[in-house]
């Protein structure tokens, strides 16, 4: 069957010099066609700017002069006809044209259908199929660089080394199946399947390690400011956004409510969460505030915990300290700038941690040694490469493909039969198949798509 031409405006909403409506499919040409005024577009050459209008089909009337780009199937994104159109980028303009377009016998791509047309048509695996998404939505360099590499092939070769040591492996394996030989040679044999075993292992495992860093980057470190009311939570947010530069910045709820700030830390994404103060009894409207201060310091990666020096150590101190139990956190002692209650070695011995920051959250003193030590914490600086693990499914992908990795370790050092040991050799090696889409449901390729946006 042949495929539908598909189009969308691939840039972004609101007004820009100029706009892109994009094409894709057999009928590219003959679509352009029915709304185009000027040379072509039967005589284009590919990859050759035309000038000309976009005209109205049921008025004549001139939507806008543009400029279009053919690109000849299969030396395009997608791997099949594409045009581009560039046009002036009012948002209005370019749903104009996409209705010329569609009215003339295009349909209207569903998110990220273009890019999925490229991974159907072998341009690029999955992997790097979700790199795409990522470096458009990347908010910051070292995750654009990250999401770069990747579609540049990083981790799909990676995992295309590991599968080929895993396939040749099995083979050998089927083969000492269908020619069985005597017990001592099989012996060494398992010695050996054991280590090729384990040192794919652990290059998986060396990967899985990077996770942590690599949704840090993506998604931004998430630091939950806790600490009883008046303490100077608020104070301290601000003092951190007004420094550095503001990613995002969303509306404060009430004070009652979790306030998020995402500021660009020499390149690292840090989401600071204020959240409202834990308390006894709260009032129902206090309970709201309450639940998600809750789950959000449970989801943060570090807390601060803001402690008021010029106030008296109380209870609600140590009920904050009762929370971090077993949690990353930092010691925020907080007002140097007034009088202390209590001495900062007080509250180093009643926290036991070795993170202390004597600051003026309102006089801007201490935060840059908070600061870098929040970026030490998250960034240990050992990484030896560029690949870095960034997404989830990548790395339940992995996490399953150690999993019967192991069991095929242990069958060989129980020394099994080789056919447990290739069937467990089989799942190892669809698991990293998920990753690059060799293996994928519709129904997995559905949601990662749905994630795009129209026109990508
Ligand atoms: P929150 O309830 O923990 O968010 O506390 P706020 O940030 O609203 O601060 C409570 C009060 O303490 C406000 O009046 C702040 O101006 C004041 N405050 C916060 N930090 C400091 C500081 O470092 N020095 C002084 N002198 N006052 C501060």
């Amino acid at each position: 069957m042949k495929n539908e031409t598909i189009a969308a405006i691939s840039t972004a909403s609101g007004s820009g010099a100029i706009g892109i409506v994009r094409l894709s499919g057999p009928d590219s040409l003959s679509i352009l066609k029915k709304t185009w005024f000027g040379i072509g577009p039967d005589q284009f050459e590919p990859r050759r700017f035309y000038l000309g209008e976009i005209r109205s089909i049921s008025n004549g009337e001139t939507i806008d002069q543009v400029l279009a780009v053919w690109m000849k199937d299969p030396s395009s994104y997608t791997g099949e006809d594409t045009l581009e159109i560039h046009a002036h980028g009012s948002w209005a303009i370019l749903e104009l044209i996409l209705e010329n377009l569609l009215a003339s016998g295009a349909r209207l791509a569903e998110p990220g259908e273009f890019t999925l047309r490229a991974f159907k048509n072998g341009k690029v695996d999955l992997a790097q199929a979700e790199a795409v998404a990522d470096l458009i939505s990347a908010t910051n360099r070292e995750a654009a660089r990250l999401a770069e590499r990747q579609l540049a092939g990083s981790l799909s070769l990676f995992i295309s080394k590991l599968k080929n040591n895993l396939t040749v492996l099995r083979a050998q394996m089927e083969a000492m199946i269908d020619f069985p030989e005597d017990e001592d040679v099989q012996g060494l044999r398992y010695n050996e399947i054991s280590d090729r075993i384990s040192s794919v292992e652990n290059e998986i495992v060396s990967l899985l390690k990077t996770y942590q860093e690599g949704r840090i980057y993506r998604d931004g470190a998430r630091v939950a400011i806790v600490g009883r009311p008046n303490a100077g939570k608020s104070s301290l947010l601000n003092s951190l956004v007004r420094q550095e530069r503001a990613i995002v910045h969303e509306t404060p709820g009430t004070t009652r409510d979790v306030v998020e700030e995402t500021i660009d830390l020499e390149g690292l994404p840090v989401r600071f969460l204020d959240t409202a103060g834990i308390r006894h009894d709260p009032e129902p409207i206090e309970a709201l505030g309450i639940r998600r201060t809750i789950d959000r310091i449970q989801a943060a990666d570090l807390i601060l915990a803001v402690f008021d020096s010029n106030r008296p150590w109380n209870d609600e101190d140590e009920e904050v300290l009762a929370s971090l139990k077993e949690r990353n956190f930092f010691c925020v002692y907080n007002k140097i700038d007034l009088p202390a209650a209590f001495p900062a070695t007080y509250l180093l011995d009643r926290s036991r941690s070795n993170h202390l920051f004597p600051v003026s959250a309102k006089g801007g003193i201490g935060l840059e040694e908070l600061k870098s030590s929040i970026r030490a914490h998250f960034l240990k600086g050992d990484r030896s490469s560029d690949l870095v693990l960034t997404s989830l499914r990548h790395k339940m992908a992995l996490e399953k493909g150690v999993e019967a990795l192991h069991a095929v370790y242990e069958s060989a050092q129980k020394r099994l039969s080789y056919e447990f040991l290739v069937s467990d050799l089989r799942i190892a090696t669809n698991h990293l198949s998920e990753i690059t889409g060799e293996i994928t449901s519709e129904a997995v390729l559905g949601e990662i798509f749905s994630k795009f946006c129209i026109g990508k």
